[in-house]
């Protein structure tokens, strides 16, 4: 029996903070199914060569694991700089960088050092729904402003809650989760200038960025033109190394000196530094099949489009289908054919993540026989 459907424990007794009380734990069903399309993870692992290097490093890191790592992480912040400044308009230094296990926990380490009580972080639903809970935990009030009709934002309406709120800190994903809405970039311009005037930053989390269409600008192009904004990124998605843990961002090298303050001691392990290094020295392999994914996805939803139903443009690794009356349903029907996606965003959605064309057949298989079933 696994922790998480162990027995229910008494937990009436501890001193819970108030705002914990009654709230379960962030995630997805971690289900044994055979098309896993629910966490937008990459289809595809490291090749075996790409495997045994990452094994050599850790090796090698162990004959040292008697010390602490390099805390400031200087070589993985160098690599990560390089890489980004390969996908940018911009100059990308290591200064510049900071990475963290997750992009979650970067942007945790964001709100510990620019939010904090009496000051408010503010987002537009629908969209992550870790946002709340990192304020949650650093006692940042959560403001939402909301999405229009197709999923993008009226930059009135952002003008308006900004100078409303004042914000210490705006955060919105680009391309958008769950939706898939890359952010237009006049729109990261207008946040970024509406947000200086309260003082506040805007962090632009891109943690699938590289799958934005040809066409899409990244943020990281408007970081010369304001000292507010913040990129994120993360290993976990195109570069296909979600269980390797490490997230990272772009922003004026003062923000990354400011989270040396809230970042625990030796937060990235050696272990994890080594393997992030051999991961992005073999950039080319790891992300050598976003082209494809890219391919699929617009497949898919040219696919879901001729099939009547409503889908959100998306520049992401997963798409926004809709919209169903009951779609626990659908999803209950595609579980039922061996595929899991995911329940989440506006009532009557579903997302499924990109896998490979046959996970992406079966999904549509699955589909035709649930909605026939219905
Ligand atoms: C998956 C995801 C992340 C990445 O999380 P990591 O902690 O880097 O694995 C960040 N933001 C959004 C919107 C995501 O969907």
């Amino acid at each position: 029996m696994s922790a998480q459907d162990g027995p229910a424990t008494d937990g009436d007794w501890l001193p819970l903070r108030e705002e914990l009380r009654g709230v379960e734990p962030y995630g997805a069903p971690q289900l044994d199914v055979p098309v896993r399309l629910n966490t937008n993870e990459n289809p595809y692992g490291p090749s075996a060569a790409v495997a045994a290097d990452v094994a050599e490093a850790v090796r090698a890191a162990a004959t040292d694991l008697n010390r602490y790592p390099d805390r400031e992480h200087v070589a993985l912040r160098e690599a990560l700089a390089a890489y980004l400044d390969a996908d940018t308009t911009a100059e990308v230094g290591a200064a510049q960088v900071w990475a963290a296990n997750g992009s979650n926990e970067v942007m945790l380490q964001l709100l510990m050092a620019f939010g904090g009580p009496g000051r408010t972080a503010l987002g537009f639903t629908p969209t992550y729904s870790m946002y709340p809970e990192y304020a949650r935990g650093t006692s940042t009030a959560w403001v939402t402003g909301h999405r229009t009709e197709d999923f993008t934002l009226d930059l009135d309406h952002v003008r308006a809650l900004v100078a409303e709120h004042r914000p210490s800190v705006v955060l919105m994903p680009s391309p958008n989760n769950p939706t898939g809405t890359a952010l237009a970039p006049e729109t990261v311009d207008v946040v970024c200038e509406a947000a200086a005037q309260a003082g506040g930053l805007v962090v632009i989390d891109e943690a699938y960025g590289e799958f934005r269409r040809d066409g899409t600008p990244s943020a990281l192009d408007r970081l010369p033109a304001h000292r507010n904004l913040v990129v994120t990124r993360t290993m976990s998605k195109a570069f296909a190394l979600a269980g390797g843990r490490v997230g990272y961002l772009a922003a004026d090298p003062a923000v990354c000196d400011a989270l040396r303050l809230v970042r625990l001691p030796y937060h990235l392990s050696s272990v994890t530094q080594a393997t992030a290094l051999v991961a992005l020295r073999h950039a080319e392999e790891l992300l050598g099949r976003v082209a494809e994914l890219r391919g699929e996805r617009d497949d898919l939803v040219a696919w879901l489009r001729a099939e009547g139903l409503d889908v959100a443009d998306s520049d992401a690794n997963f798409v926004l289908f809709g919209t169903f009356a009951d779609r626990h349903r659908v999803w209950e029907g595609l579980l039922g054919h061996g595929v899991l996606v995911r329940e989440t965003g506006p009532s009557g959605w579903l997302r499924v993540s990109i896998g490979t064309p046959a996970e992406n057949a079966a999904f549509r298989d699955a589909l035709t026989l649930t909605r026939k079933e219905l």
